[in-house]
Parts: structure tokens; sequence; C-alpha cells
């Protein structure tokens, strides 16, 4: 209920009904708030099929691990010991039909984010030459995690190759977010001889058409998230899918070591995906109808821009899902001042505060703004760059 209650970020006062003219609207982070329209339109119609209610018996003994045996770990929703979660999470991508995930094994872990600190942790070995890359501008969530546990950096896709052909495949890990955070494009890998994990993060209808040839397939690791799928990131439900059986163990050893998933957050994701199931993910439609009315928006006010240089779109294809033919409409908008001015303060003095370049190895005229916050802000923001970009 702290969700239907917060004020975003211009609104003031105990309903959140007086728009502060001095307000600075976050656009720093990725929380998913685009979808919370949704699920609120869902309660207020009276459909409780994607609520959870937890009886205090529930949960008390240990059963939270994922792994063999004792219900998999996972919550049983309609009793009996299936793993209903990964059931749901198969049935999804059968749906949308962005990964072939037959034959390869799935782990799921304390959102994406846990499975990236698993895989760098683990996937690679623990020598000094160990070595991490994604190509720029990259997410800082994976430079961050390989920065905390004391991994080299590659500059370079160069650099990265040849310290995998020097100390072998278990050496170089490299990150290949497809779309991109913060650019959207879709992204291959550059190192042949290392270790590679998909990020697929934002591989979905509502950020990309998915079509037949971007079918994600023949990759080692591909990693997803619901918070970008349905937008509960504080559910903090990620899942792996993993091709070899090895890389699977050492995975679901780091998410057990490090406790497990949180059996709340299983029952929660696996009730609200099976609820959308039965009735053809509309919420995939409803993400998808607004981010294209957010670009369609912001390409009015910053598309020809002689200051403001927004990221190409990428070109229009059919999605296999909705049968509809569409641009992508990417997550954050990657913005550079055709001045060469430092593009973070540009837009903080306009009152939008977003994510500078060199965060994500690029240049100070680089500024990424997220488009994923509740309609309000993304309304405010709208109305805060048409400012800026009337003094242009
Ligand atoms: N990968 C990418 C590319 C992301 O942008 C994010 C979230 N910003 C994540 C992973 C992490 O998502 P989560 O931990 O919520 O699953």
């Amino acid at each position: 209920e702290d969700d239907v209650c917060r004020c975003d970020n211009c609104y003031v006062g105990a309903t959140c009904e007086t728009k502060s003219e001095t307000c600075v609207v976050d656009a720093s982070s990725g929380s998913p708030f685009f979808t919370d329209d949704y699920w609120i339109s869902e309660v207020r119609n009276g459909n409780k099929d994607s609520t959870v209610t937890i009886a205090p018996y529930y949960h008390i003994g240990y059963g939270a691990f994922v792994g063999a045996g004792n219900c998999g770990g996972f919550a049983p929703v309609s009793g009996g010991c299936r793993n209903d979660l990964e059931t749901e999470i198969r049935a999804l991508h059968d749906a949308v039909g962005n990964f072939k995930h037959n034959g390869y094994t799935l782990v799921m872990g304390v959102g994406s984010t846990e499975l990236i600190a698993a895989s760098i942790y683990s996937l690679l070995d623990s020598s000094q030459n160990a070595t991490v890359f994604s190509e720029e501008p990259y997410y800082n969530g994976h430079s961050g995690v390989a920065e905390f546990f004391g991994r080299n950096w590659a500059q370079s896709a160069e650099e990265a190759e040849a310290n995998a052909r020097t100390y072998g495949r278990n050496s170089t890990l490299e990150f290949v977010t497809s779309p991109s955070n913060p650019t959207g494009a879709m992204r291959t890998k550059q190192v042949a001889s290392g270790t590679a994990v998909f990020d697929s993060a934002y591989f979905w209808p509502h950020f990309t058409p998915i079509t037949a040839d971007r079918k994600l397939s023949d990759h080692d690791v591909a990693l997803f998230t619901l918070s970008k799928i349905t937008g509960h990131a504080s559910s903090r439900i990620g899942w792996a899918f993993v091709k070899n059986a090895d890389m699977a163990a050492r995975l679901s050893g780091y998410v057990g070591a490090s406790g497990g998933l949180v059996r709340e957050s299983q029952l929660r994701a696996t009730t609200i995906l099976a609820s959308e199931r039965r009735r053809g993910y509309p919420v995939l439609t409803f993400a998808s109808e607004r981010m294209a009315s957010r670009w369609s928006a912001l390409e009015s006010v910053l598309g020809s821009s002689a200051c403001y240089s927004l990221q190409p779109r990428g070109g229009r294809a059919t999605d296999m899902w909705s049968g509809k033919t569409y641009a992508p409409s990417p997550a954050y908008a990657w913005i550079r001042c055709v001045s060469g001015n430092d593009c973070y303060q540009t837009m903080l003095s306009a009152g939008v505060r977003g994510r500078a370049g060199p965060k994500f190895g690029a240049n100070k005229d680089h500024v990424r703004l997220e488009l994923l916050m509740g309609e309000p802000d993304f309304q405010s923001m709208l109305d805060l760059l048409r400012k800026l970009q009337s003094k242009c």
C-alpha cells in the first residue's frame, strides 16, 4: 500500500494534491513504476486473482531453499510439490517467444542482481587474471559488482579476448546486455574465447519487438528479471537459463550460500504470472502501449533538437507475441548534449536528475534518463524537458 500512497516527485501534501514548481524529477534509477497504474486498476476493478494473501501459519519451516527435494524450495500454489514458479516462467517465455529454453536449467536468484554477482563470483576462476568486460556504454550494475569482487575490468574487447586466450575461458566473463542499458541497442558477444552471460532484462515486447531472428538461443547463460516485466522489483525475483550443468550448479551454489530465495516472493511471482497467463498477459499490452506513447512524446519534444540528441531507436519490426509492427521503445533515453557540456549538470539545472555518462564508461556529454517512472513523474519530466528545449 505504501507504493500507491507514495507521492510522485513533483507532488506534495497529505494526498499528494499540490504540484511543486521547484521539484526535481528523479530519473536516475530504473524503478519500474510504469506498470503501477495497471496493478492499481486491477484492484479497483475488483480483480483479486493477482493478489496474494498469506496466512500466518505459512512458511514456517525451512522450505525456502532453491534445490532438489523439499518441494524444490518453491511455493506450491495449488497443492503438491510441483515447481510452479518455474512452470510459470517457462510458460511466459513460450508465450512471448523470446527464449527457447528447452534443455536449459533454470536457476533463480534474489533479483537478477544476485545472479550477476553469482556469475562474477562463481563462473570465473579466482586467479588475479579474472577479468570482466562489457561493451561501452555498459550497465553500471555489472561494473560495480565486478569492482566489489576485486575483478579486473577490461577496457576493450581486445583486452578481454587476449586475457581469455592467455588464461582460458574461465578467466574472462563478458556481459552482453541486449537490449543495452543505457542505449536500448541490440548487442552481440564481443569476446569469442571467454564466457558470455547475456543480460536480457529488457528483451520483452514492451521494450523491443521480439522477432524470430532475435530469438535468444545458443547462449551459455541468459538472465531475466521480473522487475522489468511486471514491475515487481521489490519482490526480487530473477532467473538464469543455463545450458551447462556445471555452470548451473555453480550459480545455484552461490544462491544457496547466500540463503536462497524468499518463499513469499516466489508465491507472489507465481500468483501474478499465473493470473496473467490465464488472461493472455494483459500487463504486456499495457506496458507496450505506455512505452510507445512515452517515446512518441519524448521524440516530439527532443526528436529534432539542435542541442540534445536522443539515441536512434532502431527499425520497426513485427513482434511475434502481439503480431504488431513497431519500433523499439527503450527503457532509457540516452541523451548527448551537443554543446559537449556536462549533460548530467545541464539536466539537473533544468530539474531532471539523470545518471551521468561516466557511470556507463561514456563521456560527460552523455546522460541517461529513465523512462520507467510513474505517469505523473513522466509528464513532469516532459514539461521540464520542453522548457529546456525552448531555450535551445
Ligand atoms: N540487468 C540490467 C541490465 C538492469 O538494468 C537491471 C536493473 N536496473 C538489472 C539487471 C537488475 O534487476 P533486478 O536485480 O531487479 O532483477
